[in-house]
């Protein structure tokens, strides 16, 4: 099985809201990366919608070619393993 590097949790400034179940998304925790970047996938830790970090690091949902990406994306299907599994 692939090993994550999992970075420093950090405080998000914009605090965006998760846009499926509305909770607020102050902190993120990176895997392979520290501070998110705009163009960086975000899994909500609450429910587990993907989304899309925009420039101001608000989140918006991912256009066609991103969700084409994310959805073989073994580290998006880890992280959403690893959420099911602390979810239980
Ligand atoms: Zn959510």
């Amino acid at each position: 099985m692939k090993k994550y590097r999992i970075g420093k949790s950090v405080q998000l400034k914009a605090k965006p809201q998760c846009r499926d179940c509305g909770e607020l998304l102050d902190g993120a925790t990176g895997v392979g990366a520290n501070r998110p970047r705009p163009g960086n996938v975000s899994v909500c830790f609450y429910c587990g919608h993907i989304s899309v970090f925009a420039d101001d690091l608000s989140l918006r949902e991912p256009n066609g070619e991103e969700m084409r990406e994310i959805a073989d994306n073994e580290t998006i299907l880890a992280i959403q393993r690893a959420r099911r599994k602390l979810k239980q």
